[in-house]
């Protein structure tokens, strides 16, 4: 039998105590990868993810940080690097909204967004990619969103955090290609999860008239997404913006 593709191999997902990071902390362990399930504050959801991991004959640790602080995300990678060496595969999914026509945006609705959504994935790829070049092997992956391409009422913060990462992927795609890392990120369009759940009927048939496909996706559409690109067949996909919404961003 064939080893498992990502046999041997280390990611770090951030916010994967539930939704798409769960189930990609899921999908990669299934794949052979050792996972570090980060989390900020909900322990109860991380050791969830965890235990579903080693359910299914895989190895997780729950490692705990606030990504939007450079401090506490050094320690985090010290601490899976202690454990398991390096970080080859690296997921920026941790991500929060903070909803508001921008006319009665407060500083801090802006500040928080970006501190999470843009600065933690900047603070959590600057920590590893070092460790990466030096093991000539990576995959960096970001979680965009759709409505960074297409923008949404309510959403500037939001919008221009997820549209910086795209110009992220690509500036860094091309800094550190010759060293065998790549760097992509995937849109979701609308998952279901907990963050669409919360949405009114209202908002919710209205944003189906926006999906060609007609419905939501699932956790696992973009889990399988990002399995693919994590692949060590996919050594050569670099600098790409891949959607995943049911044809939404076309
Ligand atoms: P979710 O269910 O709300 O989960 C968010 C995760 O992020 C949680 O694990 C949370 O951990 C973690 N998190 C939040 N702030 C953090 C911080 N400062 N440090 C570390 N972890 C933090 O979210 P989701 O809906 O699955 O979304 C995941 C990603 O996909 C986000 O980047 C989101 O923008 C993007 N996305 C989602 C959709 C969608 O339809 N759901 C669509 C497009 C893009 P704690 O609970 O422990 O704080």
């Amino acid at each position: 039998m064939e080893k498992p593709d990502l046999d041997g191999r280390t990611a770090l997902v951030t916010g994967a105590s539930k939704g798409i990071g769960r189930a990609v902390a899921v999908k990669l362990a299934d794949m052979g990868a050792r996972v570090a399930v980060n989390y900020n504050t909900s322990d109860a959801a991380a050791a969830t993810t965890v235990d579903a991991i080693n359910a299914r004959g895989g190895e997780a640790l729950a490692v705990q940080a606030d990504v939007s602080d450079p401090t506490q995300v050094s320690e985090m990678v010290a601490r899976v690097s202690q454990a398991w060496e390096s970080v080859d595969i690296l997921v920026n999914n941790a991500g929060i909204i903070d909803d508001g026509l921008l006319v009665r945006m407060s500083d801090n609705a802006w500040n928080r967004v970006m501190a999470t959504n843009l600065n933690g994935t900047f603070y959590c790829t600057r920590a590893v990619v070092r460790g990466m070049m030096r093991n000539r092997w990576g995959r960096v992956i970001h979680i965009g969103s759709v409505v960074g391409i297409r923008g949404n009422v309510g959403q500037t913060n939001y919008s221009a955090s997820k549209a910086a990462i795209i110009g992220f992927t690509k500036a860094l795609a091309k800094e550190v290609a010759t060293r065998n890392i790549t760097v992509n990120t995937v849109t979701p369009g609308y998952i279901n999860t907990d963050t669409v759940d919360v949405l009114q009927q209202e908002q919710k048939d209205r944003i189906m008239t926006w999906i060609p496909m007609g419905h939501f996706g699932e956790v696992e559409d973009i889990a399988h997404m990002v399995g693919h690109i994590a692949s060590t067949k996919s050594g050569y996909l670099t600098g790409q913006v891949i959607s995943v919404d049911g044809g939404m961003a076309i």
